[in-house]
């Protein structure tokens, strides 16, 4: 994994993620990402910061139709708006973010697991890039590079990836570490490994099992 890591970065260079300018914007963005593409989220946010409405308060003083219709661009603006909406009831219960500063990592995933509407993925993304937690973040990008790899089979339960790639990547500081190779994972995901790969060209190709597998055939 660190080979991997090492040779992503090399080619892309630091991510600087997350592209937010507070940690409730990466919550906001983190839910208003599920099932849609950045750039429709980077929208809905820029409407919600021009109204002032970047604030856990704010977002609760909107009604569900009200909210939906500011992050319209995002898409699903019902279903995100109740999200949205129980994830800030969540944070205001909890005390805010200083409060949950104080919060053990494995107690603040659970209650963020329990907010209607947050999975693995989304709990995972708050708790990396909003609270620095040390959690390894898997989406669909992770896994198709990791299986391509063959560093893993591709289909192994959410957990189990997590683990996988936590307990494979050595580091002296896991949460810049886990930040980073998400990145880079999401930026070779969008460059070279994607859903068609681009194998010819790939700084991977060498290491890659897919690769190694299509050059036997071809
Ligand atoms: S060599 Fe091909 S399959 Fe392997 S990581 Fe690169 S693009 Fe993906």
């Amino acid at each position: 994994m660190n080979r991997l890591y090492a040779r992503l970065l090399a080619a892309y260079g630091p991510q600087g993620w997350w592209p937010a300018e507070s940690p409730f914007e990466v919550m906001v963005g983190a839910i208003l990402t599920q099932n849609t593409t950045w750039v429709q989220v980077i929208r809905a946010i820029d409407r919600l910061r021009d109204e002032a409405l970047l604030a856990p308060t704010a977002l609760l003083d909107l009604s569900v139709d009200a909210l939906a219709e500011r992050i319209r661009p995002a898409g699903y603006p019902n279903v995100k708006a109740r999200r949205l909406q129980a994830l800030c009831q969540w944070l205001v219960r909890s005390g805010g973010l200083p409060a949950l500063a104080e919060c053990a990592t494995d107690t603040l995933r659970a209650d963020l697991l329990a907010v209607h509407g947050v999975g693995p993925e989304t709990a995972d993304s708050i708790l990396l890039y909003a609270l620095a937690r040390p959690v390894f973040v898997i989406d669909a990008y992770t896994r198709r590079i990791l299986s391509r790899c063959g560093h893993i089979g591709g289909r192994e339960p959410y957990e189990t990836l997590r683990r996988e790639v936590e307990s494979n990547l050595r580091t002296a500081d896991p949460v810049a570490d886990y930040n980073e190779l998400h990145a880079l994972i999401v930026q070779h995901g969008k460059i070279a490994c994607r859903p068609r790969p681009r194998c010819e060209a790939c700084i991977l190709r060498t290491d890659c099992a897919a690769a190694r597998e299509d050059q036997r055939h071809g």
